[in-house]
C-alpha cells in the first residue's frame, strides 16, 4: 500500500511492509539531488530530515553575518539548465537566507518536498543479512525498509559545544551559531561573549559588535582570514558566467579545485617578492583565492611561510593596538591547513571601543559563572554567550546513528580507530550503504555542492549497473578499502595539513581518533570514473539470495510510498 497523494507528511498513512528502493537521510544539497536522481531512475524513495524544511546545514546556521565563502555563481547545482535559468544570485557571496531560498526553489522546482519526512531524525539503520534490506528507524517510532541506504547527512551538521565548567550555572542567554533561533536576536544594550574564532565566529563577530553594548571575544587560536570584498553581482558578472558555463562544467571533470595538484612536489619555490605581489593582487580581489596562488602553497613551507607573513602584515595594518594585533596573528599553523576564513571587516572590528579580545592562550577560560566568565586573570560580566565552536565534523552525523552492517557489526566499532571507507563512498561490511561526501573523499575540500553532485552521479550509475546485471548488493572489498585509506593518509602526510589541530583531523572533539578525514589528492573524479569503467574495481557485488528483483523500481516515478509501521 502506498500513500495515494504522494505526500509524506507526519500524518501520512503508513504502507504495510513495503520495501523501498532507497531511503535518503538528509535533505541538504546532497540528499535533494539524490532523491531527484533515484526517483528518476524509477526507485521508490523516501527522504528523512531532522529539520522542518530542506537546506541541511544552511537551515540551521542563521547567525548574523552567515554567508558562503564560495562565490554564489559557483555555489550552485550544475545539473539543471532550467534551475540555472530560473535563478539569479544577487551577491558575489550569497547570504544564508538567499542560499536557503535557492535550495527551497530547487526542491519545489523538482517536486522533492513531498518525498521527504521532515522533523524526523534517523536513530538507526540496520542491515538485515537474510532479507538484504536496510531497516531505517526514526525518533518518531516508524521504520522504513529499503534496498539502498543513502547517507546524505552532511559534514558539518552536529554542533560542538565544549564542556566548560559552570556553563549550566550561566543565567544569561546561551546561543550556538549552528543552532541559531529563527526569531531575531537583539544584542542591543547587551554584554555579549563569543567563544570561537573559526569561520562562524569571524563572520558573526563584526555584526554582533555593531549593536552589542560590549562584545568580548574569547579566542583560543587566531585564524587566517581574507577579505571577501563581497558586492552585488552585475549584469556583466552574470553574462560572463553564462558565457563560460560549458567550459566551467567541463573543467569540473578534471579540476582539483581546492586539492593538492600533482605538480605540488616538483613546482619551484617562487621568489619572495613574486609571491608577495601575487598575494597582494589576490588580497585586493578578495575571497579565498590566495590558497591556490601557487601549486605548492599547501605542501611547502618555503611558500606557505611567505603567505603567512603576508597575511600577518595585513592584520597588523588593520588593527591599531599592537598587542591586540599580535594576539590576532596566527603563528601555530600554516595558512590554509585549517579551513581558511573569509570575512567582512573582522580584524577592523577589534578597533571598536566596545570590543575586547581575550587571548585564552595567555589567560585560559577557567569557568562560566551565573553572571559571566572567569579566566585565570579576570572576570567578565556577560548577558549573552555565543558559542561559535564548530562541529563534530565529517563523521559526527554518521556516528550519531546506530548503523549496523553485516552480522550486526556497528559502524562505531568498524570506525573505532577512525573512519574507513573506499573512496569515501562506501564501507566494507555495509552493503548497499552509500555515504555522500563521506570521509576519505574530498568532502569538505573545494566546492561541497559539486562534491555532492559527483557522489550522487557515481552512486546512481552504480545502481543502474546493478539493475542492468540484476545484482543485489554492492560493498567495498576490505583490501581495496585498506589500500584507499593508506593512500588518503599518505597524500595528507605529504602536505602541511597535519600541522594544524583542525577539525579535518577530528582533534576538536575530545576522544575522537586523530585521522585526517578529507581526501586532498588530485584526480579524484578520474579515479572514481576509472574504477567504474573497469567494472567497479575494489567493489564486491552479489547476486543475493532473496531474488527480490528490484523492489520499488516498478513504482511510477514521483509517487511516494509511506513508512512501514513499527518501532525502532
Ligand atoms: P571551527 O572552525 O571548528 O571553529 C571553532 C572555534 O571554536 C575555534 O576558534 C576553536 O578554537 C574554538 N573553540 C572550540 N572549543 C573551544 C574551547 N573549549 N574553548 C575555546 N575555544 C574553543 O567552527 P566554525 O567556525 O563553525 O566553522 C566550521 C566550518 O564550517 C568551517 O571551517 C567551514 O568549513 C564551515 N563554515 C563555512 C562558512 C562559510 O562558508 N563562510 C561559515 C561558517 C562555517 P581552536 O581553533 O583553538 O580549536
Amino acid at each position: 500500500m502506498s500513500v495515494p497523494s504522494g505526500e509524506i507528511g507526519h500524518d501520512a498513512a503508513p504502507a504495510q511492509g513495503e520495501i523501498l528502493g532507497a531511503v535518503v537521510v538528509g535533505a541538504g544539497f546532497g540528499g535533494l539531488y539524490a532523491l531527484h536522481r533515484l526517483r528518476a531512475l524509477g526507485l521508490s524513495v523516501v527522504g528523512i530530515e531532522a529539520a522542518p524544511d530542506v537546506g541541511g546545514t544552511w537551515y540551521w546556521n542563521r547567525y548574523p553575518g552567515v554567508r558562503c565563502d564560495v562565490p554564489s555563481l559557483l555555489y550552485s547545482y550544475t545539473w539543471s539548465p532550467e534551475l540555472r535559468a530560473g535563478w539569479r544570485w544577487s551577491e558575489r557571496y550569497a547570504a544564508q537566507a538567499e542560499i536557503l531560498r535557492y535550495i527551497g526553489h530547487a526542491a519545489d522546482r523538482f517536486g522533492l518536498r513531498p518525498l521527504i519526512r521532515f522533523e524526523t531524525r534517523v536513530v538507526g539503520a540496520i542491515y538485515d543479512d537474510n532479507a538484504e534490506v536496510w531497516t531505517v528507524s526514526t525518533n518518531r517510532g516508524d521504520c522504513f525498509r529499503a534496498r539502498f541506504c543513502i547517507m546524505a547527512t552532511g559534514c558539518l551538521s552536529i554542533p560542538n559545544t565544549p564542556d566548560i565548567p559552570g556553563l549550566s550555572d550561566f543565567a544569561g542567554t546561551i546561543l550556538h551559531t549552528a543552532q541559531w533561533p529563527h526569531e531575531p536576536v537583539d544584542f542591543a544594550g547587551k554584554r555579549v561573549g563569543v567563544v570561537g574564532t573559526g569561520s562562524s565566529g569571524i563572520q558573526a563577530i563584526p555584526l554582533i559588535a555593531e549593536t552589542a553594548r560590549h562584545l568580548t571575544v574569547f579566542q583560543r587560536t587566531p585564524n587566517f582570514s581574507l577579505p571577501s570584498r563581497n558586492r552585488p553581482l552585475t549584469e556583466q558578472d552574470h553574462e560572463q558566467f553564462e558565457a563560460g558555463f560549458e567550459a566551467y562544467l567541463e573543467s569540473l571533470q578534471h579540476s582539483d579545485f581546492g586539492r593538492v595538484p600533482p605538480t605540488a612536489e616538483t613546482a619551484p619555490i617562487p621568489p619572495r617578492d613574486v609571491q608577495w605581489q601575487r598575494y597582494e593582487a589576490l588580497w585586493q580581489e578578495g575571497g579565498g583565492a590566495i590558497l591556490y596562488a601557487f601549486p605548492n602553497i599547501l605542501t611547502h613551507h618555503g611558500v606557505n611561510d611567505v603567505a603567512c607573513d603576508f597575511v600577518r602584515g595585513k592584520i597588523r595594518e588593520a588593527v591599531h593596538d599592537p598587542q591586540t594585533a599580535d594576539d590576532l596573528c596566527p603563528t601555530d599553523h600554516p595558512l590554509g591547513v585549517k579551513r581558511i576564513c573569509v570575512d567582512s571587516g573582522y580584524f577592523e572590528t577589534f578597533n571598536r571601543p566596545n570590543v575586547t579580545l581575550v587571548n585564552l592562550r595567555r589567560e585560559p577560560l577557567e569557568r562560566f559563572t551565573p553572571t559571566g566568565a572567569q579566566t585565570s586573570e579576570r572576570a567578565f560580566e556577560l548577558d549573552m554567550l555565543v558559542f561559535a565552536t564548530g562541529f563534530d565534523a565529517v563523521t559526527g552525523a554518521l556516528l550519531a546513528m546506530d548503523i549496523r552492517g553485516r552480522g550486526g557489526r556497528a559502524l562505531k566499532e568498524a570506525w573505532s580507530d577512525g573512519p574507513r571507507t573506499y573512496l569515501g563512498l562506501g564501507v566494507a561490511g555495509f552493503p548497499n550503504l552509500f555515504t555522500i561526501t563521506g570521509p576519505g573523499s574530498p568532502s569538505v575540500i573545494g566546492n561541497v555542492i559539486h562534491n555532492c553532485e559527483h557522489h550522487v552521479d557515481w552512486l546512481v550509475a552504480c545502481i543502474e549497473h546493478m539493475r542492468r546485471d540484476d545484482l543485489q548488493t554492492v560493498e567495498p572489498e576490505a583490501a581495496a578499502q585498506d589500500q584507499w585509506m593508506d593512500h588518503v593518509a599518505d597524500v595528507a602526510s605529504r602536505t602541511l595539513y597535519p600541522e594544524a589541530n583542525s577539525w579535518y583531523l577530528g582533534v576538536n572533539i575530545p576522544g575522537k581518533p586523530k585521522v585526517f578525514m578529507p581526501y586532498v589528492g588530485a584526480g579524484y573524479r578520474h579515479t572514481c570514473s576509472q574504477i567504474a569503467a573497469d567494472g567497479y574495481t575494489g567493489f564486491r557485488f552479489e547476486e543475493g539470495t532473496t531474488k527480490s528483483h528490484w523492489p520499488g523500481v516498478q513504482r511510477d516515478a514521483g509517487q511516494a510510498p509511506g513508512p512501514a509501521p513499527g518501532g525502532s
